[in-house]
């Protein structure tokens, strides 16, 4: 269940922000780090309210600073539309987590991650770009036109969309720690990737494991 939406009046346009949320950003993919924002194990979820999200997307190097800042002006003026963006990326996510989860074995999720896929894609225009960011590594970019709101989930379907193309399912994979439901890119060269993240459930399980040697 999702919690209602709302905008956060205290984030939007406020210059300082008190407390900038870490996001983890550990899956190897965009569109699995955002399926990672729903896990609702770790803190907060970055779709809570859109001034996250626009954080969220400025962590994963989605928005720049600039452009964030534009994106937080126009959630003030027209706060319905930020509402409705927020809605539509939370069903998104819930259409690419089936997709990380099971598309792998099941057509039809395919099928209806496609179509969601193409129907962010289709509503939105703007132009194409390839950046260079400031610690001198390039990023694909998409400036939206426009509706400036739209364009904002394009990167996360394009990555989404990259693994069927480039059929990396077969690689998506589930934590192995069953109280946590964060999926990764298996990028190993054995395919035996287990956790998303070592400092975290790697390491509980390590410690685990040793507890069990102590009493064995
Ligand atoms: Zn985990």
């Amino acid at each position: 269940m999702s919690p209602p939406l709302e905008l956060s009046s205290s984030a939007i346009g406020s210059t300082e922000r008190r407390e900038r949320p870490a996001f983890a950003f550990v899956a190897e993919r965009l569109w699995l780090d955002f399926v990672n924002t729903d896990t609702g194990v770790r803190g907060a979820d970055a779709l809570h309210d859109f001034a996250r999200f626009v954080l969220w997307l400025e962590a994963a190097h989605v928005l720049d600073a600039e452009r964030s800042a534009t994106m937080r002006r126009r959630a003030e003026q027209q706060p319905a539309g930020a509402l409705a963006v927020l809605g539509d990326a939370r069903r998104v996510r819930t259409v690419l987590r089936a997709l990380a989860e099971r598309g792998v074995f099941a057509g039809d999720v395919r099928l209806g991650a496609l179509s969601e896929i193409n129907r962010v894609l289709g509503r939105s225009a703007g132009t194409r770009r390839v950046e260079l960011r400031p610690d001198g590594s390039f990023a694909r970019a998409f400036v939206p036109v426009g509706d400036a709101f739209a364009g904002l989930l394009i990167p996360v379907v394009e990555s989404a969309a990259d693994a069927l193309i480039l059929d990396q399912l077969g690689r998506v994979r589930r934590c192995a720690d069953p109280r946590c439901g964060r999926v990764f890119q298996d990028e190993t060269k054995n395919g035996r990737r287990r956790w998303c993240d070592m400092a975290t459930c790697g390491n509980r399980a390590k410690a685990a494991r040793h507890r069990m040697k102590l009493h064995a």
